[in-house]
């Protein structure tokens, strides 16, 4: 696919922007000190990648007192029944409806590596628990299940083995602090990889929620209480599942994150809902994941249209919890160069397969991708629009959710310290140095897509050990 071309003057101002400064430089500087230090004294690989990585983080990442990214003034929250999702699964959209209901079908080859029965049933098994604990919900469906709204008193329990309701005192935090390093001890022991707190904000909100099974439009004067704070979680998904897109082998770290979702989520709930404290869970409803997950400090919003955190880049699966709890440690946004380095990169967007990504080289206020229906677009906010109609189309063709536009993504590699090293130099150095290091990054075989090399590794029992011995 080819690269789009800048003019001139975006080049110019692109390189102008770029322009190593002396702070930037002077990071470099004790970045590589310290991992020059740690070589020289023969350090233990282990010791050595934490201080090589805790180095690189310190100089990389900044934190901000405000949203990082511009908002216009005049934005208004979105209703959900403008998603794609909605108007598909809900059968609204004359032309998505009908092929929303292909999506899933049946369909296997064994000849065809990533789409055999056995990744058929890795697919549906990681797929499991959402199905059954939070039906609907990955279609963005509210008040399902697990992310169902009732908050239900000590003696509305349906027996003693219920322990969904709120306790009917609530427990005094001795400090913010500890309330949120609670919380967020607690939502690593239930599987989150990262967990930040923020404060509700509406503009992140649907304005109105809908359930596309009933096509019910609900209003927030439903919801059991008034929402002070949103945690937002993480979860890590599979790399070597990720590195087989597009496939029914992909397909499985979906599922498994969904899955780790409803189940992470829905603890922490309960968490809060025994020190007293009224709670919902949520997966996609309730709230757009990715602009709260920017507010509450987890990463930079990326070309993708996804979130791209420090540590597994888009490679992560978003859940959140709101609650009236408000005497928490909130946390700040941050930056750490991703968004600088979307402007140069591109190859989510050269990989997607439906061509859905922008390929402008900055980000804009609007839409400008060249589909007549913007419906599913909410304007306001500077960042790349996605065709989501186009994406949504290429996985009902292609019977899976693609992830092609994770897999592709140099933020994705595992967390090894050299990799990040590089990763984090792409944050100091700007401009064009992110074309040579994409290019590097292709050469030494990252971000592979359509690789049937990587569905057989994914399968390969090579040096893998299952028992204790
Ligand atoms: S999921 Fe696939 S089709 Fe959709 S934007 Fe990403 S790469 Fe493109
Ligand atoms: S692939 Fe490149 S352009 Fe796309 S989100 Fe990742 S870093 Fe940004």
């Amino acid at each position: 696919m080819e690269r789009k071309k800048y003019s001139h003057q975006q080049q110019a101002e692109a390189d102008k922007s770029s322009r190593l400064n002396r702070r930037q430089f002077l990071k470099i500087g004790s970045a590589g000190a310290v991992i020059g230090a740690m070589e020289m004294v023969n350090a233990p690989a282990k010791l050595a990648a934490d201080a090589a990585n805790e180095a690189i983080q310190k100089d990389v990442v900044e934190n901000h007192d405000r949203f990082p990214v511009k908002i216009s003034s005049d934005y208004k929250p979105f209703p959900q029944k403008n998603t794609v999702f909605s108007q598909a699964v809900g059968g609204t959209h004359k032309t998505l409806g009908p092929l929303a209901r292909t999506f899933e079908r049946y369909e296997c080859d064994d000849s065809k590596p990533g789409f055999t029965r056995i990744d058929w049933a890795l697919h549906h098994s990681t797929w499991s628990i959402e199905h059954s604990a939070t039906p609907g919900s990955k279609f963005g469906t509210p008040n399902v299940g697990w992310y169902g709204w009732k908050q239900k008193t000590k003696k509305e329990r349906e027996s003693f083995l219920d322990l969904d309701y709120v306790y009917d005192e609530k427990y005094q935090f001795k400090s913010k602090k500890e309330a949120a390093d609670s919380i967020k001890r607690a939502a690593r022991l239930f599987g989150a990889e990262l967990v930040g707190i923020t404060h509700r904000n509406k503009k992140w909100d649907y304005s109105e929620h809908y359930n596309p099974m009933t096509h019910e439009e609900i209003s927030w004067d439903k919801f059991p209480f008034e929402p002070k704070s949103v945690i937002v979680l993480a979860v890590e998904m599979d790399y070597e599942s990720i590195a087989t897109a597009p496939s029914y082998t992909l397909e499985g770290a979906i599922g498994e994150g969904y899955s780790t979702m409803a189940v992470v989520a829905y603890q922490l709930s309960i968490f809060l809902k025994c020190l007293g404290y009224k709670a919902v869970a949520a997966g996609n409803d309730l709230g757009l994941s990715v602009p709260y997950a920017i507010q509450a400090g987890l990463g930079e919003g990326g070309r993708n249209g996804l979130l791209i955190t420090y540590k597994y880049g888009p490679r992560v699966r978003l859940c959140k919890i709101y609650t009236e709890l408000d005497f928490v440690e909130y946390d700040k946004p941050i930056t750490f160069g991703a968004w600088s380095f979307c402007e140069r990169c591109q190859r989510c967007a050269d990989a997607c397969p439906a061509n859905a990504i922008s390929k402008d080289l900055k980000p804009s206020m609007a839409p400008t991708h060249d589909n007549p229906e913007k419906w599913f677009n909410n304007p306001g906010v500077d960042k790349w629009y996605l065709d989501a109609k186009k994406c949504f189309e290429y996985w009902c063709k292609a019977n899976n959710s693609c992830g092609t536009c994770i897999a592709s993504c140099p933020y994705n590699k595992p967390d090894f310290w050299h990799h990040r090293m590089i990763d984090k130099f792409n944050a100091i150095l700007p401009g064009p140095v992110h074309s040579f290091m994409r290019e590097m990054d292709i050469v030494f075989g990252y971000g592979n897509t359509f690789d049937e090399k990587a569905v057989k590794k994914f399968w390969a029992s090579n040096g893998r050990k299952y028992l204790g011995f």
